[in-house]
């Protein structure tokens, strides 16, 4: 399998409309690889993102992309569970595909299910018996209880576990860390095979809110796809399979896809021909309003200096750390702060700030708290007045 992405062809449709529409250069190529040392955070392995748009499908890709430089292990942390917020949507998501798919005594399969969070959720709610796949998986205790029901294989999913049946296969944020996502969905129809009632869920980050809603902090190396839901659903009608629907989810941060086996397809239809041009329209402009955004916050922080105001990054996740590298002339941003406690005393890749639990801020009294998703804003600003704090928030 090809690992890297073409310069000239499109890797979903194969067409040559496929042009580089913006660069960020030199960052760090993993988010969230938790480092030990400051040192170690700032002189972090770099790579560079050169982001290719293909008119004829929408799909988004960093053609500067090399896999080798990636290599996942078990310190890479990119668990959101530890907010309650989160939580509660990844619970209402397995109720829902329990309850739309009338999973009950069914046997699921996870495609990159991280540490087994989500499969545990499906296998739990609706007795169902899951199977896991994830090279970076590490045995979790409280997982143990439904350990007769749930197994998890340290392997990339392929063809070889096509023994393996399976009622429902659902894949969450992983087609966005996959060079040649046709490959993965063209695989995954072959190994279904003539089981044509197997259902397909997947979910990615929408692209349309970073590109169109300029959540620009969200374009980091590990991702070299982006999908907007034109082209997400393009990639499974040429892979084999019929798409149900496409929904925007968790405030249209991430985008749902529901399908099941069927027949090949390159056709799009007309309004998915407008969302197509609609994209292409965005992404002209994008570079613009990139650099406009990052300049503002460049100024933002600078006067928040002058004034001596104390302002730390809610969110070492994605979001954050690219915000941090992004704005790395800035020497105002200590420390950040984030609920996961496998983070906590961790360093920030390629700037190098400390990550501390929100408690710290009860010593340290910021001005300003720095949101990096507005989703979480209603929980980070009940946690700060629980403390008896009352510092100025803004969403970034
Ligand atoms: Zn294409």
């Amino acid at each position: 399998m090809n690992n890297t992405l073409s310069n000239h062809t499109c890797p979903v449709c194969g067409s040559s409309h496929f042009e580089v529409f913006f660069e960020m250069l030199e960052v760090p190529v993993f988010c969230n690889v938790l480092w030990s040392e400051k040192s170690g955070a700032q002189t972090c392995k770099k790579g560079d993102i050169k982001l290719s748009f293909c008119s004829d499908c929408g799909f988004i890709g960093n053609v500067a992309f090399d896999p080798s430089r990636l290599e996942y292990t078990q310190v890479y942390e990119n668990s959101l569970d530890f907010s309650p917020r989160f939580q509660d949507y990844a619970k209402s998501l397995a109720k829902r595909l329990i309850e739309n798919h009338n999973l009950h005594d069914k046997d699921i399969i996870e495609i990159g299910c991280g540490k087994g969070d989500f499969l545990f959720l499906l296998c739990e709610l609706g007795n169902n018996q899951g199977v896991g796949f994830d090279p970076s998986y590490v045995p979790l205790e409280s997982h143990q209880k439904i350990q007769d029901r749930m197994q998890i294989i340290q392997d990339y999913y392929s063809d070889k576990y096509a023994n393996y049946a399976s009622d429902f296969i659902c894949c969450r944020h992983t087609l966005e860390h996959i060079p040649q996502p046709i490959s993965l969905l063209k695989n995954l129809r072959k190994t279904i095979g003539e089981r044509q009632n197997t259902a397909v869920f997947f979910e990615v980050p929408n692209a349309l809110d970073t590109f169109r809603d300029m959540a620009i902090w969200d374009i980091i190396y590990e991702h070299c796809c982006y999908f907007a839901p034109v082209c997400l659903s393009q990639a499974f009608s040429i892979s084999g399979f019929k798409v149900s629907k496409v929904t925007e989810e968790y405030r249209g941060q991430f985008l749902c896809l529901e399908s099941q086996p069927g027949e090949v397809s390159t056709t799009l239809t007309q309004e998915q021909s407008q969302q197509l041009q609609q994209l292409a329209h965005e992404i002209t402009a994008f570079t613009t309003k990139f650099k406009n955004k990052v300049e503002t916050w460049t100024d933002k922080l600078e006067y928040l200096a002058n004034q001596g105001q104390r302002a730390v990054v809610w969110g070492a996740g994605s979001k954050g750390v690219t915000f941090l590298n992004l704005l790395k002339h800035q020497q105002q941003i200590e420390y950040v702060v984030d609920l996961n406690p496998r983070k906590h005393g961790m360093y920030v890749a390629g700037t190098g700030q400390e990550i501390v639990a929100p408690e710290f801020l009860r010593e340290y009294q910021p001005n300003v708290v720095l949101i990096m998703n507005p989703i979480y804003e209603k929980e980070i600003q009940q946690m700060t007045e629980d403390m008896g704090l009352n510092p100025e928030f803004m969403c970034v």
